[in-house]
């Protein structure tokens, strides 16, 4: 299976409501999609959505990337998998989401070859997941609102996004911790909206009020690793690493300093499926478990990482990959389950998503 041409198109597919966070608003996805074409007639296919705030990647700069890739890969065969994973890594520095975007065709086009479905390949076993789903950031009555749709609609563990006024975020928890009362989890998000003096207060005020969240994700600044580490030894939320923790290197620079309780594995974030199971192997060394989460992306990237999530399914506890949820439609053929909080994988060799004919 040689590889024969690579191309991308533009992956459009409007949200049912907009996705609001600390750091941005969304009204509809739109990412990019990878094709790998064999020259035996084999196809595969792969995704990646530019998170700009958080990996510095535009569309534009994913598209750059993987013009700069592509000669790279072009006539090398899918047997040499191993070679092509280190040609794109070291082919250029950083371009995360790009890198992970080919990544996942070339993990689609080597599953498929070997006939097995990418978790199979992968050694797993667990097929069905339970996702939680994000309450975007708003006034607090909006978010209430959302939260008991949410629940209505099956959802147990909720991902409430925070982290623009202290104050109004401790508001915004408690109102939905009583209108949901014991039906459902609660994960926080302050997407780096907060400083460490901040985040202890918040989180302390809503612990002694008995509102004890499942983890409260990010709460400082990326690089302020001594923030994380401050606030973890002055709270008992359990606290989750993301934007702070891209590569294997970025967690073990957590881990020894022993400042965060879980990390949060984003394939954009870790250049691939690669690093997403070096990350979690690294976890798992250092007992602590992970959430397989999401950038606003769409079901060839999603069911990737839930393959990678069954995979690591003993240290990948959490699962946030709600992406393909919020959208109202996509022009895809999935054989990946999606129905609102639960995702079930099938038995099709490869990711299980393709593009419509
Ligand atoms: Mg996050």
């Amino acid at each position: 299976m040689k590889i024969k041409e690579i191309t991308t198109f533009l992956f459009k597919a409007p949200l049912k409501t907009p996705f609001k966070t600390a750091l941005r608003r969304v009204d509809s996805l739109e990412d990019l999609v990878v094709v790998i074409a064999c020259e035996d007639g084999s196809v595969g296919y792969g995704e990646g959505a530019p998170a700009p705030a958080i990996t510095g990647e535009t569309i534009d700069s994913m598209i750059a990337a993987i013009e700069h890739i592509k000669p790279l890969l072009i006539g090398l065969e899918i047997e040499e998998f191993d070679t092509a994973l280190e040609k794109i890594h070291h082919s250029i520095p950083k371009n995360t989401t790009a890198k992970s975007a080919i990544e996942i065709a070339l993990y689609d086009l080597k599953s498929k070859m070997l006939g097995l479905p990418l978790y199979r390949m992968l050694g797993g076993t667990q097929t069905t997941f339970k996702t939680d789903i994000t309450i975007s950031m708003n006034e607090t009555d909006t978010m209430v609102r959302d939260s008991l749709e949410a629940l209505a609609r099956g959802y147990e563990i909720l991902k409430v996004k925070i982290g623009d006024n202290p104050q109004k975020d401790i508001r915004r928890v408690k109102a939905i911790w009583d209108a949901v009362g014991k039906q459902a989890t609660l994960r926080l998000d302050a997407n780096q909206g907060w400083s460490a003096v901040q985040s202890v207060q918040v989180l302390q005020t809503l612990e002694s009020a008995g509102i004890v969240a499942e983890c409260i994700e990010q709460p400082v600044k990326a690089d302020d690793l001594a923030g994380l580490k401050y606030i973890k030894e002055r709270v008992q939320t359990p606290l989750l690493a993301d934007e702070s923790v891209f590569s294997a290197k970025d967690a073990v620079a957590l881990l020894e300093r022993q400042a965060v309780d879980y990390i949060n594995i984003k394939l954009a974030k870790t250049g691939g499926i690669s690093g997403a199971l070096k990350l979690a192997d690294i976890a798992r060394d250092y007992g602590v478990k992970c959430m397989l989460g999401c950038m606003l992306e769409g079901p060839f990237s999603i069911a990737a990482g839930v393959h990678v999530a069954s995979a690591k399914a003993d240290v990948i506890t959490m699962i946030d990959l709600d992406a393909v949820s919020l959208l109202s439609c996509t022009p895809a053929k999935t054989s990946v389950r999606f129905e609102e909080s639960r995702i079930t994988l099938s038995g099709e060799a490869g990711i299980g998503v393709s593009i419509l004919a």
